[in-house]
């Protein structure tokens, strides 16, 4: 492990921007949050653009019945000629007839309803009268107007937390939707440690929900949860800091303040974690020849960029020259950014033409950035990685920390046989 910097990026003084923003709403997160919840159902209260939006980003899928749908606002409930209310009612009605193997029940806000001010949470309330038990209604906004992609997920477990039974148990919460195989290696580390019971949020169906209660403790792995921890804070659960289990050294460190807090020590966690630890520094070295010595610009998207910026510049040898996230959560990205040597400008929110000259005066080797600006930096002859590819791809955990530093390599590698095929358009593009 390499040691810590003597002086990390906690204090560094931040640049705050609040200008014009490229990012995916937060509608996306229903891509991996359905496949996640297999008894939840999704219903965007939106507009054709929004079923568009989820069709194109999850496939159309022909053999399964899918978890998602958009009810769509047509122009006369724009308008406020149709009571949007009661067809809603309407639609949730035929659903829930049709899909007796749905149990959760999530109303999606988008720009359009939000637009019109069509209020969810009441609808959710009135649903819920209805068609609870069995069905439980509860609503989140996905909307563009104010999120970014990631705000998708944090809303949807935010909007759960209050509904949670309670507990007077000592158990830990594992908060995050992480891909099931990803989260059953957690799990088993954690069995082999000796930490337990663990529960999961969110839970693969709506009879394991986790209770929540003053011994609850909490430990987020993913790095954009910031109402999520703010609801189960005023749960009275409390969360355990720790750096995110992305790469070797997160991942060993993350367990190591789980155990900590079950009272278990970190030699218990060393011994558990040898081998698979190993097995991800070797899968990382293979990846890290090509990433070290690169410098690498993160622009403001899937707020995972503070978490990865400690991991290649401390794990893969990268040189960052600005991290940019979002919105910094001191108290979530703190222990991040105590592993972090001064150095990058750590920047918040974005003004995007300002940023847009900042990466074209500095020419990084990899720019992190959302789809719409990564054709246009490639066209300028910079290399880009697509943030949106971190949360669909498993990242966490020993075994997949290999295929994380790969995600960053496959860029530069394939700009690199490029440049060896074709060296005059690269320069020209230069
Ligand atoms: S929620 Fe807004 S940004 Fe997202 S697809 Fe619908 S209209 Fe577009």
């Amino acid at each position: 492990m390499t040691s810590l910097p003597q002086t990390g990026c906690r204090t560094t003084p931040v640049l705050r921007e609040r200008g014009q923003r490229e990012v995916f709403c937060g509608l996306t997160g229903i891509i991996w949050l359905h496949r996640k919840m297999q008894d939840a159902f999704f219903l965007v209260v939106g507009s054709r653009t929004c079923a568009h939006l989820l069709q194109s980003a999850a496939g159309v899928m022909i053999f399964a019945e899918p978890r998602f749908g958009t009810a769509i606002l047509e122009e006369k409930d724009l308008a406020g000629m149709a009571d949007a209310n009661a067809e809603l009612d309407r639609e949730v009605a035929r659903l829930l007839e049709r899909r007796p193997d749905i149990r959760q029940l999530f109303l999606v806000g988008s720009c359009p309803s939000e637009v019109i001010k069509l209020d969810l949470s009441r609808a959710a309330e009135r649903l819920s009268a209805i068609h609870g038990p069995a069905v439980r209604v509860l609503n989140f906004s996905g909307s563009g107007i104010e999120t970014t992609f990631t705000e998708g997920e944090d809303a949807c477990l935010a909007s759960m937390v209050p509904a949670l039974p309670k507990t007077q148990e000592k158990e830990l919460l594992m908060v995050g939707a992480l891909p099931d195989v990803v989260e059953d290696q957690a799990l088993d580390l954690l069995a082999q440690i000796g930490v337990g019971p663990v529960r999961c949020l969110p839970a693969k169906r709506a009879e394991l929900d986790p209770a929540i209660g003053p011994n609850t403790r909490y430990a987020l792995t993913q790095p954009f949860l910031g109402d999520t921890h703010a609801a189960l804070q005023r749960r009275g659960a409390q969360i355990i800091n720790a750096p995110f289990p992305f790469g070797a050294e997160g991942t060993t460190l993350w367990l190591k303040a789980v155990a900590a807090e079950f009272g278990i020590g970190p030699e218990k966690v060393d011994e558990v974690v040898a081998a698979p630890r190993a097995r991800a520094e070797k899968a990382i070295a293979a990846a890290a020849s090509t990433l070290k010595g690169k410098r690498i610009f993160f622009m403001p998207d899937s707020q995972l960029e503070i978490p990865l910026a400690r991991f290649l510049t401390r794990e893969c040898g990268m040189e960052a020259i600005e991290i940019s996230t979002p919105y910094l959560h001191t108290d979530i990205h703190g222990p991040e950014l105590d592993l972090i040597a001064q150095g990058p400008v750590i920047s918040e929110g974005q003004d995007v033409d300002l940023q847009l000259d900042r990466v074209r005066a500095s020419r990084p080797d990899l720019t992190v950035c959302g789809l719409g600006l990564a054709n246009p930096l490639e066209a300028e002859g910079l290399a880009t990685k697509w943030a949106i590819e971190l949360v669909f791809t498993p990242v966490h955990f020993f075994e997949q920390a290999g295929d994380l530093a790969g995600l960053f390599a496959r860029p530069l590698r394939r700009r690199a046989i490029l440049a060896a095929q074709h060296p005059n358009r690269m320069e020209a593009a230069e």
